[in-house]
């Protein structure tokens, strides 16, 4: 069975973020934001990358980002736990416990995938690119949360916008270690593109590490957006370069 297309609701003229109602309705504050919105920085040094100016965006939200918490995103599959605000290391998953923590991950192109165990218990934030795909870092964060004593199948997850498989044209060093960790089902993941060259879904394959984690594809919300369609909405590092970054932020109510 496969996840379906999560409704999204846009905020602001031009949108300068979006929230899904799928998490809406669980009472999860949280937000994603677009290209409109403003003070968003680089997450790679340790000091608080989301600015004043985004703050005010998200502040109406519930989500209060002088308490944010992140870490330097590095491509791979280590959840850190937090219980405070601030830097938290490096490592690509964040997870929680403790109410009104805003977790953050960056993106522009990257999957963010959110993991919530209602009611108000715990959360967990990755940040996915094909490399943590193939390190596993969805299903990384489903066995954290299970480690703290959630059930895979309460959770209830979340892909935010993200490079969709009409746009990720990926070559052979993309494919053969995705082949050599899902050697039974890599191959319906890619298609042949052009000679050297395969479109690949890597929403298909996080969708799969989560049910194969547990978790219930009727409750995988993913809108199906574009980053790299929707360069007038999101920033897209496939079609653009390093022009600016996507943050999803969710706090445990
Ligand atoms: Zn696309």
């Amino acid at each position: 069975m496969a996840a379906l297309v999560a409704e999204v609701r846009f905020h602001g003229s031009p949108p300068t973020h979006l929230t899904l109602p799928a998490l809406e309705a669980l009472g999860l504050p949280h937000a994603s934001t677009t290209r409109h919105c403003p003070g968003v920085a680089h997450p790679s040094e340790p000091v608080s990358p989301i600015g004043r100016e985004t703050a005010a965006v998200l502040a109406p939200l519930g989500l209060d980002l002088a308490r944010v918490a992140y870490v330097r995103q590095v491509h791979g599959a280590t959840v850190r736990r937090v219980d405070a605000g601030g830097y938290g290391g490096e490592g690509d998953g964040l997870l929680t416990t403790t109410p009104r923590v805003p977790l953050v991950v960056f993106t522009a192109d990257c999957l963010t995938v959110v993991l919530y165990d209602p009611p108000g218990t715990r959360l967990a934030l990755a940040h996915v690119g094909w490399r943590g795909t193939v390190k596993g870092a969805t299903r990384a964060a489903v066995d954290a949360l299970a480690r703290e004593g959630a059930r895979p199948a309460d959770l209830h997850a979340a892909i935010f916008p993200s490079i969709g498989p009409c746009c990720y044209e990926v070559d052979r060093p993309v494919v053969e270690p995705l082949r050599a960790a899902f050697p039974d089902r890599w191959d319906s993941w890619v298609k042949s593109a052009r000679p050297g060259k395969w479109s690949l879904d890597l929403w298909a394959v996080n969708e799969f590490q989560l049910t194969s984690a547990g978790v219930r594809a009727d409750r995988i919300a993913n809108p199906r957006l574009c980053t790299g369609c929707r360069t007038d909405l999101f920033f897209s590092y496939r079609r653009e370069g390093s022009r600016g970054r996507l943050v999803t932020v969710a706090a445990l109510p």
